[in-house]
């Protein structure tokens, strides 16, 4: 199988780190995605996977042969970028067969494969058009035709949906995934969008100021996100952080809002995470809005007023706390909107808790 593989790259600009010891793998049946914010190196990784930009310490290795020394034409990478870079003057044909003329392949076998990916992506009917005769959707398809018909070694893709609007984006998301499936082809995907990271990627890597926080699946990063970065850049709304002192086992929320008792509030935790538990004075518990529940007075844990609230159509998002720290819970009780301002008693699963030091590392 065919792989790529990264050992610590590192990179420097200016003796400025911008990449901190990248390490990963991604194989034929991986969709990495890559996310982060604005700045924390996704771009640059991509270029120097690519062969645009060198790597000043680490290894890239393909398929078992080390790469950094191959320039770039020779490591065969499709890319998508953002703004599709289409060849205005050329027509969907000529821009899907452009990989294929520039190399001389003879006329039918462009012809062949080029009929084949676009009827692949839908594009049969639209061979004679110019780029700017096409949706954005369309265009970003052929940028992905011109990628597949060169057969490349590996896919990279530059946040190529930010351009089309929301509903475009969902169908694009799936062709993208379905198509790549199909090729089993080791693909990297830059985004900063966490929803796309969630339901594109096989594995998550999430990047923050040139190191990555978590790498896993989808579900690993959302149900067991290793820091607070990760917790609160993963999901939307984003988790809640309540930071608190802990007194024995009792966690005290520092405005006052709750306290509960760690070690009966979960008779799980082993004795080694409630050894670190008792060397903590401080810690942050992370609950996400949505397993904040309604419950009766009697059973709230979490007793509170909501400020304010968001409508969504399917469901209301609440908000409760102060300006410095806002908190929010989700619920369908729509209904609650007439009693904004309510007093509302909150309850939560033991299993919902993700518990951090005040670092910002998960403990449990
Ligand atoms: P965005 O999501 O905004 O595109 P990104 O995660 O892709 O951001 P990069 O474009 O990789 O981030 O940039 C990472 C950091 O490296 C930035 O601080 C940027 O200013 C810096 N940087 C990128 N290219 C160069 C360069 N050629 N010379 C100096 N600094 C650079």
């Amino acid at each position: 199988m065919k792989k790529l593989i990264l050992e610590n790259i590192t990179k420097k600009f200016n003796e400025q780190f911008v990449l901190k010891n990248i390490s990963f793998e991604v194989g034929e049946d991986d969709f990495l995605v890559l996310v982060g914010p604005s700045g924390c190196g996704k771009t640059t990784l991509l270029r120097i996977i690519s062969g645009l930009e060198q790597a000043t310490e680490g290894k890239i290795v393909f398929d078992g042969k080390v790469w950094n020394d191959v320039p770039p034409g020779d490591r065969n990478i499709g890319m998508v970028f953002q703004n599709y870079a289409l060849y205005p003057h050329l027509n969907v044909f000529e821009n899907l067969a452009f990989p294929l003329t520039i190399k001389k392949t003879p006329k039918d076998i462009v012809k062949q494969r080029v009929v084949e990916i676009a009827k692949m992506l839908q594009l049969d009917q639209k061979l004679t058009y110019k780029p700017k005769e096409l949706s954005g959707g369309e265009r970003q398809r052929v940028a992905l035709g011109r990628a597949i018909i060169r057969q490349p070694n590996i896919f990279l893709f530059d946040e190529p949906l930010s351009n089309l609007d929301a509903k475009l984006r969902v169908v694009m998301r799936t062709e993208i995934v379905n198509l790549v499936q199909q090729l089993k082809i080791p693909s990297i995907y830059v985004t900063h969008d966490q929803i796309e990271a969630l339901t594109m990627g096989t594995k998550v890597a999430v990047l923050r100021d040139g190191e990555i926080q978590q790498i896993g699946t989808p579900k690993e990063v959302y149900y067991r996100p290793a820091n607070t970065f990760v917790a609160t850049f993963i999901g939307s709304p984003q988790m809640n952080l309540f930071y608190g002192t802990l007194e024995g086992e009792v966690f005290h929320e520092k405005s006052g809002l709750f306290q509960l008792n760690l070690k009966i509030f979960l008779p799980w935790l082993s004795e080694s995470v409630l050894a670190v538990l008792r060397s903590q004075k401080e810690l942050i518990l992370g609950l996400r809005p949505e397993d904040l529940l309604l419950t009766n007075e009697a059973e709230g844990i979490i007793n509170t007023r909501i400020n304010t609230y968001e409508y969504t159509g399917y469901d209301l998002i609440a908000y409760f706390g102060d300006q410095s720290n806002l908190y929010s819970f989700i619920t369908k009780e729509t209904n609650i909107t007439a009693k904004n301002k309510a007093d509302v008693h909150l309850i939560f699963n033991p299993q919902s808790i993700h518990i951090f030091t005040k670092e910002g590392k998960r403990i449990n």
